[in-house]
């Protein structure tokens, strides 16, 4: 069996204990995972906190940093394949996915690298003629960065990119579900010349989360998980007031009028839900269609559910892979049975294949006559799509907003004048205009309500990890009077 190490201030060793890692695609171990207990985030963290007050990196131009961060983003794009393929094996990721996602993954780092060197404070024209007046932006200290385990390189890119470039230090918790890549990862980010302890990668599950959230050393925790899972991070890190951004779940509407174009439409969908086995947190899992062309759409997408190529995640013409892991899948199953009792239909898909490892078929429920159906409200975190009809643009809009997410959504129209009206009327993080799942490390991404506060990617991630400073200089020659003079 591989093993993998800790990363802790620039040196590689093992945790308290290990564990079996599974791969998915055949439900058996095959590597072991260091565990991280108290005592390792405690030296990550002290490691972070040395890095960030030593001369080598606090005193390091931005534009360093900046290069940097570029080293590292050719390492990344030159390691991709490796990466990759620990990703498919660990997660059960289709390979397909997993080499476009990580060679995209560089790009994100060159984008924080060319911004360090633009963070820029402010000078202020300040109301008082002999004083001088200006805003230092400076970064906030260690970060906590905690990942869960679907696309775990881009999802600590967002985090660990910024972070950096605004001169942070980071100890980012790999999730303990495959976690390979990110142990990987580590391996790669220490050639690329940084100080150590600068970022420190190590895994384990909830103990080493708590742990980190509630350190008094960590000034801003970066989350990106479950709804659940963030309310205790808000918890522990409320001790010591430090700041967070949570990335957290959706259950994001994807809105089909009847003038829209429908082959576009279908295929959009289709990726929409069924592309990295409907794990992904701006998964188009509600779909909101026109009862006008409800019933052809459906037999479309069942056509399209029924001809997905379900397959070993390694093999380059697998469409869909397994689950992660099996406590993912009996949830999908025990979610469709509920649903199902509340009412909705199953279109197709819904049962358990027969066989190894944890896959599970596309599935398509209606849901158009059980408005109550959990499907409809409750995070999947699979390739299941949930299925509501509406008469008319209000209705389409009060069934979009019927959520207490607000991370992505999408509208396929082309009334442009519809379109602006369900832009400025959907409540989400993301609105998608006759496309789906388009993302950029220019465009910000995250949502409120139960999906979340902050924003990842584009420049105010960078500008979310620092503070302003205010500093005041007198001009004037003449000395400070006396304040007691009157007395
Ligand atoms: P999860 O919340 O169970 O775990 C996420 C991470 O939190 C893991 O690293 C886990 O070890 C850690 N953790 C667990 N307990 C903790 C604690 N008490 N304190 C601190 N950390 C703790 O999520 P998951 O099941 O691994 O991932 C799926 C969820 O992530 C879904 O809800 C999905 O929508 C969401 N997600 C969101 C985004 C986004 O950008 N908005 C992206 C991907 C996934």
């Amino acid at each position: 069996m591989q093993s993998f190490q800790h990363y802790i201030d620039g040196t590689f060793s093992d945790g308290r204990s290990q564990f079996e890692s599974t791969d998915p695609a055949t439900g058996q171990s095959w590597a072991l995972m260091p565990d991280a207990g108290p005592e390792e985030v405690n030296q990550a963290v002290e490691a972070a906190h040395r890095a960030f007050l030593s001369p080598e990196w606090s005193s390091m131009t931005a534009t360093q940093r900046g290069k940097l961060l570029f080293r590292l983003a050719d390492l990344i794009a030159e390691n991709a394949p490796r990466l990759a393929e620990l990703e498919t094996r660990d997660t059960g990721k289709i390979i397909r996915e997993t080499s476009a996602q990580i060679a995209y993954v560089a790009e994100y780092y060159r984008y924080y690298a060319g911004l360090a060197d633009k963070i820029e404070g402010a000078h202020l024209p300040i109301d008082k003629p002999d004083m001088e007046v200006w805003l230092r932006r400076e970064p906030v200290g260690v970060v906590a960065a905690i990942v869960p385990w679907n696309s775990q390189l881009f999802l600590s890119a967002v985090k660990i990119g910024p972070a950096l470039a605004a001169g942070c230090t980071v100890v980012l918790k790999a999730s303990e579900d495959g976690p390979a890549p990110m142990l990987e990862f580590a391996r790669i980010f220490d050639q690329a010349g940084f100080p150590a302890g600068v970022l420190n990668i190590i895994t384990g599950g909830p103990e080493a989360g708590a742990t980190l959230t509630s350190h008094p050393k960590v000034a801003h925790v970066a989350f990106t998980g479950g709804p659940g899972t963030a309310r205790h991070v808000v918890r522990n890190s409320a001790e010591n007031l430090a700041s967070t951004s949570l990335e957290l779940g959706g259950k994001s509407p994807f809105i089909v009028f009847d003038d829209a174009d429908l082959d576009s439409a279908v295929n959009a969908q289709v990726a929409g839900i069924f592309a990295a086995t409907g794990q992904s947190c701006v998964a188009g899992s509600r779909l909101v269609i026109s009862n006008a062309i409800k019933d052809s759409f459906l037999e479309r997408l069942k056509q399209k559910a029924e001809a997905v190529v379900i397959g070993a995640p390694d093999d380059m013409a697998t469409e869909v892979g397994p689950l992660c892991t099996l406590r993912q899948r009996d949830h999908a199953l025990s979610l469709i049975e509920q649903s199902v009792a509340a009412g909705a239909k199953v279109i197709t898909g819904g049962v358990k294949p027969d066989g190894e490892g944890f896959f599970f078929p596309p599935t398509i429920l209606d849901c158009s006559a059980a408005p109550d159906a959990p499907c409809l409200s409750t995070e999947f975190f699979g390739p299941v799509l949930s299925v509501t009809g509406f008469d008319t643009e209000a209705e389409a809009l009060a069934i979009a907003n019927d959520t207490q997410f607000g991370l992505a959504s999408g509208v396929f129209t082309r009334d442009l004048s519809r379109a602006h009206r369900m832009i400025r009327g959907i409540r989400a993080g993301i609105v998608w205009v006759n496309t789906y799942r388009a993302v950029s490390p220019i465009a910000p991404f995250g949502g409120h309500g139960l999906s979340g506060h902050g924003r990842e990617g584009g420049i105010q991630a960078a500008l979310d990890y620092t503070t302003v400073k205010a500093v005041w200089l007198r001009t004037s020659d003449d000395p400070i009077p006396d304040p007691f003079v009157m007395r």
